[in-house]
């Protein structure tokens, strides 16, 4: 309803990644019409400008299936939804979670029970059948394999974050402060300016902290080799071996992404080693790569909270949190928008902020997601 005054007063949403910027469409969807981001870089500036454009719903964790298969719907059907100029380009090209063992396998088909009961298209592969669907994959290493034909990749990540980006309105100043201001909050900026708004949500990655600091929420860094943009199309799933610590997939662009998943430490001192541990994956499980060349390595962070599980939810009066999503915030951020902003313009409270509230930590209620990357 633009132009008329919106019941919820202002809304300050802190930080222009995607989960900050899918609140803010999510309100204007709504007919809040007062809302600003603030962003003390640049849009996409954390995690989501770093992150590949991968969107999976096999999850153990029935929210984690429930906010990806909501958000998988979106990013399928991005242009028309979002209105986009540029099709972000969709391609449900598969993710491959492959057992080395009965444990591993077993494990994977309890998620995928799980996943199935939620109308997931999920199911184990025997791993004949998993050689078949990724051509190049050695599989006599193999238990079997965890596999979903609709998990996928978009061809342009950004261009998401650049499109919601040009629609909000978003100022750039960095937030150091935050105090409940009669009804509402002031927000204090680093320039020593300050403003207020009757809500606010925080959605600033790892960086949440330094403004909720009772949120455990951590740094950790986070690796991808990449290669020059090939042009023979080599390996189009994702290929994940979460014992061997080792996932893989070559990008729209033609380039090849590899990570040791345990990479941490200094990249100066350690990117051998982990290059070394990519390079023995790839001749073990996928020969097909064995003379890509890796010679980019590109750094980004996680906020990681103590069970791998996002923090949602009003976390005093008016104030709110979308933050910690521990390596999967891009593939739930549709719903997580949707959620906060139903929560705050209608009073409508989901599921997802009952179980991913930030006092579970405090009452003892954590929820492991069993299937992190
Ligand atoms: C290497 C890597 C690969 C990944 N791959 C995937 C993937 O394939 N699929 C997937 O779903 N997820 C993936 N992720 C995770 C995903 O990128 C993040 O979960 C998601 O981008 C988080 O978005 P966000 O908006 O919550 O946080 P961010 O993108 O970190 O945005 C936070 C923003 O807040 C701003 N900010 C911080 N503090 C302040 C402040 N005080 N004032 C103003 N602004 C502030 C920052 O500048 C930043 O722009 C990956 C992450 C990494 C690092």
């Amino acid at each position: 309803m633009p132009g008329r005054p919106s019941p919820v007063g202002e809304v300050a949403v802190v930080g222009a990644g995607v989960t900050g910027l899918f609140v803010a469409h999510e309100l204007s969807r709504l007919g809040v019409d007062a809302v600003t981001v603030y962003e003390r870089t640049g849009i996409a500036a954390g995690a989501s400008g770093v992150q590949p454009g991968g969107i999976r719903q096999q999850w153990g964790t029935a929210v984690n299936c429930l906010l990806a298969r909501e958000s998988l719907a979106t990013y399928r059907d991005a242009q028309a939804r979002l209105e986009m100029r540029v099709d972000p380009g969709f391609r449900a090209c598969g993710y491959l979670f492959l057992a080395h063992s009965g444990e591993t396998r077993a494990r994977l088909a309890a998620n995928i029970a799980l996943q199935n009961e939620l109308g997931i298209a999920s199911r184990i592969v025997e791993p004949d059948e998993a050689a078949r669907l990724v051509p190049g994959l050695d599989p006599s290493s193999l238990a079997g394999a965890a596999w979903c034909a609709e998990d996928g990749y978009l061809d342009r990540p950004q261009a998401v974050l650049e499109a919601l980006g040009e629609r909000a309105s978003v100022v750039r100043a960095g937030v150091v402060g935050l105090r409940e201001e009669g009804a509402g909050w002031e927000l204090a900026f680093a320039d020593g300016t300050s403003t207020t708004a009757a809500k606010v949500v925080v959605a600033a990655g790892w960086e949440s902290r330094a403004l909720l600091p009772e949120l455990p929420i951590e740094r950790e860094a986070r690796y991808l080799f990449l290669s020059e943009p090939i042009r023979e199309r080599l390996l189009e799933p994702l290929v994940i071996s979460p014992e061997r610590h080792f996932a893989a997939k070559q990008l729209a662009d033609g380039r090849v992404l590899a990570s040791d998943l345990t990479a941490a430490g200094d990249p100066g001192l350690e990117r051998d080693g982990w290059r070394r541990h990519v390079r023995e994956c790839v001749e073990t499980l996928l020969p097909t790569l064995e003379f890509v060349a890796l010679p980019l390595l590109v750094e980004g962070f996680y906020d990681v909270t103590p069970d791998h599980q996002a923090i949602l939810g009003e976390v005093r009066p008016g104030l709110w949190v979308a933050a910690g999503f521990s390596g999967h915030g891009f593939m739930l951020a549709p719903a997580v928008g949707r959620i906060i902003a139903e929560a705050i313009a209608l009073g409508r409270e989901d599921e997802a902020l009952r179980v991913l509230d930030a006092r579970r930590f405090a009452e003892a209620r954590l929820l492991p997601e069993p299937q992190v990357v």
